[in-house]
């Protein structure tokens, strides 16, 4: 069975069946799987049964990306990649509402910042495609002797493991420039989530990309597909977003490979609001950050340092705002917030808001569970602030991927940045000044991949993006976005072919 699309169209009640894997250019089941339900965070109900492949399955998709890798994709040229990408952005931007809907099942985002996200992911595909026909390499001068050079060729095949916060966006910044480099991929998305990828995979499909270069195994992580993927002799590379623990373990099981990673970890961002920045625009971008995607995002900044001049009025302010969150249901275009993406993270969010009350915090707002009719079987809770917070207790120093910000009081930029930096993370950071002088001497201190200055969570496909630290390894997006999915080989050929016996009297 081959069928062109994975999702025989079903609506209401009925659970939607996705029953294959897309494992070299067709629609097959899982050899050793099963099938599991997702469930829908908004209701507590399952919306669809997927199947789960395993570690032959992993076999069969690398085996199929290893064949397509070493024959016609290794022949397509960049022009022709980029083509194909193009079509492929295309069609994803025709699909935008139905992937919107699809992923807001799947892990609860509103649907109204999933169409934007999917909106931004065309341009990246589209800015991705601008770099396929552009990887060159350089000449070495050197002496009239030899001709140097270096070209870049593409990794090889490609393992994407890919976390349930933001799918379709974290599968865009990596399947992106893993195609324009000219590698073949495996893309394993989270066992929470695996709807969207087979929707990209049936878009891939239908923009023609060849069998074998883009390939769909859902599973699960450490006990099947994922640890499967990881360990492949065959897998040149594993590009990973997720918790860094998971990262430490595939550190020890790629060991015995070799295994080439970029790992995008978590953050536990500082968003410093000195007492001169504009209030209310800081104050805006502040609580955005706090509770945008329900917290779950690693981007966010939910540790929130406050000069102490401005602190009392902070407080009010998250205070003032968090009444203003309107939660709703993921289709409702006026909800602002939504629920948490499954019922172990809701409970992880809860137990983080009684740990902080427990280490002294002050709870200013929020705190509980929604248990109002009508959301009281999904997984929604309040928007939560914690004042007297101090950067030893584990709401400042942990990342809770829950709407929950603890708010900080510091005296002068000195502290700041010392409070700022002392984290294990180092992803991103944010700070409000109307002094520049300021502007550039705490941003260029600050420990982070990214620091956003009078604004927040500004992210661009041209922008790179990555941490330092224990978030991450590497960099996604920007021009060379393709670096970690490409080799340099260096050729030096002799100009005059002559090479001396060594070993003449
Ligand atoms: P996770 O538990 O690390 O899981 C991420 C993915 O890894 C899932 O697909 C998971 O499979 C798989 N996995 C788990 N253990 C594995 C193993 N031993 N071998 C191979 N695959 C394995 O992370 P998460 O809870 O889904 O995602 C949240 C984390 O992602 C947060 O820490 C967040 O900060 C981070 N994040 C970082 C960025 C960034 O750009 N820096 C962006 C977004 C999220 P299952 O399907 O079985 O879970």
């Amino acid at each position: 069975m081959n069928p062109a699309s994975p999702t025989p169209s079903l609506s209401g009640n009925t659970l939607r069946r996705y029953e294959h894997l897309y494992i070299n250019g067709e629609w097959v089941k899982p050899v050793d799987g099963e099938m599991i339900e997702s469930i829908d965070p908004a209701t507590g109900k399952p919306w669809a049964v997927v199947a789960m492949g395993g570690a032959k399955d992993i076999d069969r998709a690398v085996e199929a990306a290893r064949a397509a890798f070493n024959g016609p994709w290794r022949r397509t040229p960049g022009h022709e990649r980029a083509a194909l990408l193009r079509r492929f952005a295309e069609l994803v931007r025709a699909a935008i509402p139905e992937l919107a809907h699809l992923e807001s099942r799947d892990n609860g985002a509103l649907v109204s910042d999933m169409r934007a996200s999917l909106n931004a992911q065309v341009n990246y595909y589209h800015w991705f495609a601008s770099l396929a026909d552009k990887s060159q390499g350089t000449t070495i001068p050197i002496d009239d002797s030899v001709h140097a050079f270096t070209t870049r060729p593409p990794v090889g095949v490609v393992g994407m493991i890919i976390p349930w916060n933001g799918p379709t966006m974290i599968t865009c910044m990596k399947l992106g420039p893993a195609l324009a480099a000219g590698c073949t991929v495996v893309i394993k998305p989270a066992e929470q989530t695996p709807v969207t990828a087979l929707e990209l995979a049936r878009i891939a499909h239908e923009a023609g990309f060849p069998p074998g270069v883009i390939n769909v195994v859902p599973g699960f992580g450490q006990a099947g597909a994922g640890a499967r993927l990881v360990a492949h002799p065959d897998v040149n590379k594993v590009s990973f977003t997720g918790e860094g623990r998971t990262a430490m373990q595939m550190l020890r099981d790629g060991a015995d490979t070799m295994k080439r990673f970029t790992f995008e970890l978590g953050g536990k961002a500082p968003h410093i609001l000195f007492a001169d920045a504009d209030f209310d625009n800081a104050i805006n971008a502040a609580t955005s950050a706090a509770w945008r995607l329900t917290g779950q995002s690693c981007a966010l900044g939910s540790r929130v340092l406050v000069e102490r001049p401005i602190y009392d009025r902070a407080i009010e302010a998250f205070r003032a705002r968090a009444k203003m969150v309107r939660i709703g249901m993921p289709e409702d275009e006026t909800a602002r917030m939504g629920p948490q993406a499954h019922e172990e993270q809701l409970r992880k969010t809860l137990s983080y808001i009684d740990i902080a009350h427990r280490d002294g915090a002050e709870l200013v707002t929020g705190g509980k569970r929604i248990e109002t009719p009508g959301f009281s079987e999904g997984y929604f809770v309040e928007p939560t602030v914690f004042a007297n917070a101090n950067n030893q207790m584990r709401v400042a120093r942990e990342e809770i991927f829950g709407p929950v910000a603890a708010l900080i009081p510091f005296d002068g930029e000195e502290e700041a940045i010392a409070i700022a930096n002392d984290t294990t993370y180092g992803l991103t950071a944010g700070l409000w000044t109307r002094d520049v002088g300021r502007a550039h001497r705490v941003s260029n201190r600050i420990e982070a991949g990214t620091v956003w200055v009078n604004t927040y969570l500004y992210m661009h496909a041209s922008t790179p993006y990555g941490g330092f630290k224990a978030s991450g390894w590497g960099r996604e997006n920007g021009i060379a976005a393709l670096d970690p999915y490409l080799e340099t080989r260096t050729t030096i050929i002799s100009t005059t072919g002559q090479f001396p016996n060594r070993y003449a009297s």
